[in-house]
Parts: C-alpha cells; sequence; structure tokens
C-alpha cells in the first residue's frame, strides 16, 4: 500500500498533461484503481497459454485450461460472499446483473403476480429496468428512504402485496454509504414468498457478506469497486431461485443459459484474484478506512454548517458524503482541482440535476448541490485525507466570505448598496461603490453562485471607478457571457449583475 499514482501521481514523478499535477484520487465509489497484484494476473492471462483457448472448447488443453482457471476464479468470487461456486452467473458488471435480476425475475414470474417493490435510493442500474417494467404492464412501489438513508423494513412490508413478485433494495447505497437492513428485509421476503434481490456492489469486499445467513435471493457484484477491472461482474442466484429467473440475452448456452456469451477468461481471473485478496484484507482494511472517515469528518465539521449524509445510519468506512450551507456546489468543486471527488453521484454530476438520492433524504437543493462525495479506499494514506482536508476547508471558507450573506446589507455614507437575488436563490450578487463626486471611486462586490457569475461579477466590479450613475454597467450581460464563454443556459444569472448595478443606481448617495 505505497503511495504512488493510484492514490496521487503528483507525488514524485507522476504529472498529468502540461505538467499539471495528478489529483489525488477520492472517488473510489465511482471506481477503484486495480490492484497490481490483479493486474499481474490479467496480465498472464492474456499474455500465457491459459488465457488463449475458449473455455467452451473442451476438446483440447487450452480450452481446458481456460475452464479450470475460470472455476477456480468462480470459486473465490463466491468465497467472498459465502455462496457455492455454483450459483455464480458471470456478467460484464453490476448494471448488467441488476438488469438481469429486476427484468429476468419479474418477467419469469409475471404469471404469479405483476408488482414490484424497489426504492427512490437505488442505483439508475437499478432503477431505470425496474422503469421498463412498468411500461410492461407491472405496478412499481418505490419506497423513501427515512432521513438518514435508511428503508425501513416495516415500510417494506407496507408495500408488500398479494401479486408483489420481487423486492430490490441496494445493500450499500454508492452516494452516501448507508448500509441497509438486507437481513430484516431479506427475511420479510421469504416469509411472503417474495423474491429479493440486492444490489451489492458498494458493499462487497467492504463489509462481511455471508449469503448462507442473509435471506437473498440475487445479489449484484462488480469488479471494480473492489479493485478489479473494470467490464466484469456477477449475478448470485441462489440455487432455488433460479427457476425464478429468465436470461435477457440468448445466445450460446454460457452460464446455464443465463448469461450466454464467450466467457472474458482474462477478466474472470482478474475478478477472482480481486474477491481473494478483498476476503483477506477485509477486517483490517475496514479498521482502518474508520480511521481514515474519522479524520476526514473531523476535519469537516470543525468548519460549521457541514452536514454528514447517512448520519445515524450504519454506514461503509470507505464514503463520506458531506452537504456545506451556504455554498454553491459548481464553485466549490471548481475550487478543488487538487481533488478528484464526485458531486453527489458520479452518474449525475454532468447533468448538473440535484441527485435524487439526496432529495430523498429530504436534503434542500442548495444542500444537495453543495455536497461532496469523498470515497477513499486501499490506497488513500491519512496524508490524503488532511490534503483533502485542507483544501475543502480553504475553498469553504472562500467562498463563505465571498458571500453577500457573510456581511449585513447595508450601506455606510457615501456608498451606493446594489444587489439582486438572495438568500436561497440560485444567484445572489452584491456591489458596494464608494462614490465622491458623482462617480465610483472603488468598487466592492460579494457573490454567491456559479463560477461564471462569480467570476463575471468579479470582471464588472474592477471596471466600475470613475463610472457615473448614468454610465454604470460596463457592457450587458450578452457581452459579458460572451467575453466569459458562459453557456447560453446560464445567461440568465448574469442578469442578477446587471439587477444589481440598476439597484446601485437607485442608491446612489445623495451629494455631501
Ligand atoms: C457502480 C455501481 C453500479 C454499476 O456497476 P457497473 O459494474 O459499473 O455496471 C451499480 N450499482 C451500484 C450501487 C454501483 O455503485
Amino acid at each position: 500500500m505505497n503511495s504512488d499514482w493510484r492514490s496521487r501521481v503528483s507525488e514524485g514523478t507522476g504529472t498529468g498533461p502540461r505538467n499539471v499535477p495528478e489529483p489525488v484520487y477520492l472517488d473510489y465509489a465511482a471506481t477503484t484503481p486495480v490492484d497490481p497484484a490483479v493486474a499481474e494476473a490479467v496480465g498472464r492471462c492474456l499474455t500465457g497459454p491459459d488465457g488463449l483457448g475458449n473455455a467452451s472448447s473442451a476438446a483440447h488443453p487450452f480450452g481446458r485450461r481456460a475452464a479450470e482457471r475460470i472455476e477456480r476464479a468462480r470459486a473465490e468470487v463466491a468465497a467472498l460472499i459465502g455462496a457455492a461456486a455454483g450459483d455464480i452467473v458471470f456478467t460484464s458488471g453490476a448494471t448488467e446483473s441488476n438488469n438481469l435480476a429486476v427484468l429476468g425475475a419479474a418477467r419469469a414470474n409475471a404469471h404469479r403476480g405483476r408488482h414490484i417493490v424497489s426504492s427512490r435510493i437505488e442505483h439508475k442500474a437499478v432503477l431505470d429496468p425496474v422503469k421498463r417494467l412498468e411500461k410492461e404492464g407491472f405496478a412499481i412501489t418505490l419506497l423513501s428512504p427515512d432521513r438518514s438513508g435508511r428503508i425501513d423494513a416495516q415500510a417494506v412490508a407496507a408495500a408488500l402485496r398479494p401479486d408483489t413478485v420481487l423486492v430490490s433494495i441496494m445493500l450499500v447505497n454508492n452516494e452516501i454509504g448507508v448500509i441497509q437492513d438486507a437481513a430484516a428485509i431479506g427475511a420479510l421476503c421469504r416469509s411472503r414468498g417474495v423474491l429479493f434481490h440486492t444490489d451489492a456492489a458498494q458493499a462487497a469486499g467492504k463489509i462481511p457478506i455471508d449469503v448462507r445467513t442473509l435471506p437473498l435471493d440475487f445479489m449484484s457484484l462488480t469488479a471494480h469497486k473492489l479493485y478489479g477491472p473494470k467490464g466484469i461482474g456477477a449475478l448470485y442466484v441462489r440455487s432455488e431461485a433460479r427457476a425464478h429467473l429468465q436470461p435477457i440475452v440468448f445466445g450460446g448456452g454460457q452460464e446455464r443459459g443465463l448469461r450466454p456469451g464467450t466467457l472474458p477468461t482474462h477478466q474472470i481471473v482478474g475478478f477472482g484474484v480481486a474477491c481473494d485478496l478483498a476476503l483477506r484484507v477485509l477486517s483490517a482494511e475496514r479498521a482502518r478506512l474508520d480511521g481514515l472517515r474519522e479524520r476526514l469528518w473531523r476535519g469537516l465539521s470543525t468548519l460549521g454548517g457541514a452536514h454528514a449524509n447517512g448520519e445515524g445510519a450504519p454506514c461503509v468506512p470507505g464514503i463520506l458524503s458531506v452537504s456545506f450551507e451556504g455554498i454553491e456546489g459548481e464553485s466549490l468543486v471548481m475550487g478543488l482541482r487538487e481533488l478528484a471527488l464526485s458531486t453527489g453521484s458520479a452518474c449525475n454530476s454532468a447533468s448538473g440535476e440535484p441527485s435524487y438520492v439526496l432529495r430523498a433524504l429530504g436534503r434542500d437543493t442548495q444542500l444537495a448541490q453543495s455536497t461532496l462525495r469523498l470515497s477513499y479506499g486501499r490506497f488513500s494514506l491519512p496524508e490524503h485525507i488532511d490534503l483533502a482536508v485542507d483544501a475543502i476547508r480553504r475553498e469553504v471558507t472562500r467562498l463563505r466570505a465571498l458571500s453577500p450573506a457573510s456581511e449585513p446589507a447595508k450601506a455606510s455614507l457615501g456608498e451606493a448598496l446594489g444587489e439582486a437575488g438572495g438568500p436561497g436563490q440560485e444567484v445572489w450578487v452584491r456591489f458596494r461603490l464608494a462614490v465622491r463626486e458623482g462617480t465610483v471611486k472603488s468598487a466592492l462586490f460579494k457573490a454567491y453562485g456559479c463560477p461564471h457569475t462569480v467570476a463575471v461579477t468579479a470582471w464588472v466590479a474592477e471596471r466600475l471607478r470613475g463610472r457615473s450613475r448614468a454610465e454604470l454597467a460596463p457592457g450587458t450581460p450578452v457581452e459579458w457571457a460572451d467575453a466569459f464563454a458562459v453557456p447560453v443556459e446560464k445567461l440568465g444569472r448574469l442578469l442578477a449583475v446587471e439587477d444589481a448595478l440598476a439597484d446601485c443606481a437607485r442608491h446612489w448617495p445623495e451629494p455631501e
């Protein structure tokens, strides 16, 4: 566990393009670095004779050797969750496993009933197949979590109907790290004769899982969240539930016909090694990551106005989701270029929409949108956590000081004070102009909003000196948007800058 590129490239020789140091990697919940032992096993498989044959070619030794390596890996994957090797179906990852479990179990049982129970905080790889089933005529109940992020087993009980055939509730949430009570939910499902699937992509290798004691029928796994390669995963299918699952792709009959296609030997071998490693280091790593989580939260909580999402519920130690009061999320992330992390879910970052998971927890838009998900793991060190704490403290403090909320909105003698937007709104801009003999002597500003809003406000403030009340604005929002390459959908926010200037003109001080 050394401090190489897996945690941070900048230490030592590695730098990114144009010599910018690579950021500290704190996005383990999106994907983990591949462990060197895994990479070595995959490499050997790709170049050596073990990887040559097709595991279905039983007629020659190459095929038989590939089949042998795959069966060894299958046993390693199974061992991580206490399963029998025969209950593991290899897939391309948790997305496919979720699709196979949700679509396959619902369709195979449609004759018994057409109702499915899931939750609002599931990964899209469960929610989207569930929505697909709705189009096929299934009724769907999506449960909301309590404020700590937990789905109450009693709520599941209340949602079950005589025609319910499947419950799908994730084991660990990918945005907030909350562990669900799969034992209670599973026991309930079993007593009602309902199939139970859990998405364990974020749980496997992080918390102990034993399907011999957990009453569940299907469980999704993926290698790239536990230091294995991307593009390989598995669905655990309890042997008694096999008859209640139908495939979603059809072909050569591999994986008992549940997931046909030539097995990717090298990826499966890597997945096996990753599971074997994860099992061996699990308890020591769990304790170590718990320590890092405490260190991180100690550093961030003293900032004030910081809320740990999932507080009060059991969480995996490798994810800490924190919402900050009084900060605009995009500006926060923009200022944290030395950290590689996510805001909300990685899948949501591009859209700019506040996370549906955080909204389901009852966070308002501002808090949901100013949330950082810090996730760390095997190659993370205390110094990476300290660096993250320092950077986040610096940016949160800077942005809060920059916000109009940091000072009273009162003009002193000879000042023109104008503002637009306000607390709880997307933008809030204030100018404070010292006016002498009818012109601006100096200008100060405060701004809360996206990086564009803040940049344009600062730029405008620099150009106000010497201007008169009648010609206060240095240009128009359209010109500013042009100069700062502001995307059209954000142009509206720049109107606040113009409005704040107009407000200054309205509050022009009387000549002395
Ligand atoms: C990452 C993730 C997935 C998707 O897994 P892939 O292997 O990338 O398809 C599904 N569910 C959860 C909870 C995840 O964290």
